[in-house]
């Protein structure tokens, strides 16, 4: 399978140097350059399967011949073996035909190890048959570090810097990067805040002649095709389990930078009975302005008790856009020029086709305490806020109640425990036992300055041989 760029400018690459490149040279994402399709026939042989199987079936179209199947089922048996649910991705029932896709069973309670545990894997296997070795940069401000961090502990051709802004993280966010001691992660708590975090990370990749030579660095963040890609593969694990192919379901998911439900959005073009993706956003509601009133604005960006949803610009929205608009590399690029110069309108026959799936929610911070709170004591059932977004989007959207609806939880209540404490929950929401003793656990990291010299230095520094 090759990749293009949505924005045109450059030509297709492999899979591998895809996934080690991240962001297209021409500034755009990489798409694969046709959507595999499964016929309703396959796709209900796969009922069944557990997890890995499913993931082997879904991604290997993707991938090609590029990795051989027996090291791809090794990576994958090794990205899910530390999740802590037998079914990995458990649904849970929380209304007539309303459910919960409970992804926070990974390592670090949020949705993003399925995709961060298995590009760890991923990579050190590319750079192994390779000879190369890689040092991943990136800054965080919460649940992307941690599940990177655990992604690469066990990589051996990866060197991991993942900067934090120093004191503005919380302790349990902090703990569980800098906990984790293998000799090739480094923790960096940056004098500033996560902007200044970011500006480093940006400047390091502009200019990276501070490397030894054959050394580069590769980035993890949302828009690299294989954390997409992984993430397929729960809609066809919650769908087969209610019913799919011979039934149709909805989804909503809790969004951001648009990886998630783009994920979603891939599973339906391969042949999965979709009927409506839901977007459900916090009051950072680009995506739903977008959606529902041609309303593009880059409005300010708001704190809320969803942190991990509080973004600006959706970077994945721009591979939505390529098919929207035909696969016109062109088309997008100068569409992205437009948006960034104040427009902020899309092509209106391209966003009537985005409504015939996509339908959009927002909810602010006081209505997502009260959903915390009346489905707690509608259930005892406890959603972390980004979760509650989710489900609250998903009862709102629906049409009909014959569809069952799937809510993507996407992080562990225990991470957000201020919310939940809001939401009238008494004392603090448990840690899973592995997490039990994590406040009195060994901690290891960096002060650095905000300084992009001193931070090339340490980097360099730091390089395993
Ligand atoms: C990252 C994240 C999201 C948003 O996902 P996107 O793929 O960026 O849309 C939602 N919830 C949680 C808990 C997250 O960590």
């Amino acid at each position: 399978m090759k990749y293009l760029s949505t924005r045109g400018g450059c030509p297709p690459q492999s899979f591998s140097d895809a996934v080690l490149t991240g962001l297209a040279p021409d500034g755009g994402l990489f798409v694969p350059e046709t959507i595999p399709t499964f016929g309703a026939a396959e796709i209900a042989t796969w009922r069944g399967l557990d997890y890995g199987e499913l993931a082997q079936r879904v991604m290997s179209p993707f991938i090609g011949d590029e990795i051989a199947a027996a090291d791809l089922q090794r990576i994958i048996t090794d990205s899910y073996a530390g999740f802590r649910h037998r079914a990995v991705a458990p649904l849970v029932q929380i209304g007539a035909n309303e459910w919960v896709l409970e992804l926070f069973h990974g390592p670090t309670l949020a949705f993003k190890d399925f995709a961060l545990q298995f590009l760890g894997h991923l990579l050190d296997h590319l750079l192994e048959q390779r000879g190369q070795k890689v040092a991943i940069l990136g800054a965080t401000s919460g649940d992307t570090g941690s599940a990177a961090i655990e992604g690469c502990r066990r990589c051996r051709n990866i060197d991991i810097f993942i900067l934090h802004p120093h004191r503005r993280v919380s302790e349990v966010q902090r703990r569980q990067m800098t906990t984790v001691l293998a000799d090739n992660i480094h923790n960096l708590a940056i004098e500033g805040n996560f902007d200044d975090c970011q500006r480093l990370v940006k400047a390091a990749f502009a200019d990276q002649s501070f490397l030894p030579s054959g050394r580069q660095l590769v980035a993890v963040n949302s828009i690299n095709w294989a954390r997409i890609m992984a993430q397929i593969v729960y809609y066809f694990w919650a769908a087969l389990a209610l019913g799919a192919p011979a039934r149709a379901l909805s989804f909503s998911v809790p969004t951001g930078n648009f990886g998630d439900i783009f994920a979603g959005y891939l599973a339906r073009r391969m042949g999965l009975p979709v009927e409506r993706l839901i977007i459900a956003t916090n009051a950072n509601d680009i995506l739903h302005r977008c959606i529902s009133a041609n309303d593009c604005r880059r409005l300010p960006l708001v704190h809320t008790l969803s942190p991990s949803m509080d973004i600006m610009i959706s970077s994945n929205f721009e591979r939505l856009l390529f098919d929207l608009y035909d696969r016109d590399g062109a088309a997008i690029a100068r569409l992205m020029a437009n948006l960034e110069a104040g427009d902020t309108r899309l092509d209106p026959t391209a966003l009537a086709r985005a409504r015939e799936l996509f339908a959009s929610h927002r909810l602010d911070d006081e209505e997502t305490i009260a959903v915390i709170r009346d489905e707690y004591a509608a259930s005892e059932y406890l959603l972390d806020p980004h979760s509650a977004i989710g489900v609250a989007a998903a009862r709102h959207c629906r049409r009909d109640s014959a569809t069952p609806t799937v809510a993507l939880a996407t992080a562990h209540p225990a991470k957000f425990a201020e919310a939940v404490q809001r939401a009238g929950y008494g004392g603090t929401p448990p840690l899973p036992a592995h997490l039990h003793d994590l406040l009195e656990r060994q901690e290891r990291y960096r002060v650095l300055d905000n300084d992009r010299d001193g931070l090339r230095r340490h980097i360099a520094a730091h390089l395993s041989a």
